[in-house]
């Protein structure tokens, strides 16, 4: 009888420590090798029918070495399997709202290549602007709290045809999206790093003065809402204007580039 409990306790504890042993390697590796696996283990290749829409309407793509290319179309297609999307309003998502809305995301975490918005699992697509009853208003875009990121169709659309005037749906919510990830305690919490974020919120609100003041306009006025606005107005034009955002302002430039660990530019795109 005794043998038989101390077997007992000698074979729990053995599996006590072997589960503790699994549990530090797979730690420790997803500290040293987490990037490295995210970036070049995407094993799954993009479904042709969402690399189409890339090819015909992401400037981003288009613009990418063919490494980057493929590369960006992997992060796609994980994106796209990690989330579930639905359609309010209208009969169905399409290969192509799902390509270019996991087309957006990626672009504006290529730099970062383990942040996949974790912890935003669902994308609502409107076809049009559509009506909060939280805020008693229509709205083209959100990201909420609760995981969710919400868009209108029609203006993504529209802020992707035109891709020179700094105005575009897609990066400016997933810009709100990358800044909440960053704040939110789960495995991708805090990849952005602390020093450069500081100066970033200084050069914020020192801009915000002088636009209240009327002595600068480069950005729209909105971006004077607060400083998760002027972040997400200023990904827009760091994308859509990025030779005269840095003319302007280099070093608001230069700091939003370090933060993304990217510079459009460049041919290579990571900095
Ligand atoms: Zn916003």
């Amino acid at each position: 009888m005794e043998v038989i409990i101390v077997s007992g306790f000698l074979l729990l504890f053995v599996i006590f420590v072997l589960y503790n042993i699994i549990s530090g390697i797979r730690i420790m590796t997803k500290w040293y090798f987490g990037d490295y696996i995210n970036k070049y283990l995407l094993i799954a290749k993009i479904d042709p029918l969402y690399k189409a829409p890339l090819r015909k309407y992401s400037k981003f793509y288009q613009q990418l070495n063919p490494s980057d290319k493929t590369i960006f179309e992997k992060r796609v297609q994980k994106f796209i399997n990690q989330k579930q999307f639905i359609a309010r309003g209208m009969e169905k998502i399409t290969d192509e709202m799902k390509a270019l809305i996991a087309g957006a995301a990626i672009q504006l975490t290529f730099g970062h290549p383990s942040i996949y918005f974790a912890h935003f699992r669902r994308i609502l697509v409107y076809p049009d602007n559509y009506y909060s009853e939280i805020s008693k208003r229509y709205h083209t875009g959100e990201v909420n709290m609760g995981g969710i990121i919400v868009l209108s169709w029609k203006n993504f659309v529209e802020g992707n045809i035109d891709y020179e005037d700094g105005k575009n749906l897609g990066l400016h919510e997933m810009a709100h999206a990358l800044r909440l990830e960053n704040a939110i305690t789960n495995e991708e919490y805090g990849f952005l790093d602390d020093d450069l974020l500081m100066t970033w919120t200084d050069l914020c609100y020192r801009e915000i003065e002088k636009m209240n003041e009327g002595k600068s306009d480069f950005f729209r006025f909105y971006a004077t809402t607060n400083s998760q606005e002027f972040f997400a107005v200023a990904v827009e034009n760091f994308f859509e204007r990025s030779q005269e955002f840095k003319d302007w302002h280099p070093k608001m430039y230069n700091t939003l580039s370090k933060m993304l660990n990217q510079d459009p530019l460049k041919s290579s795109r990571l900095v």
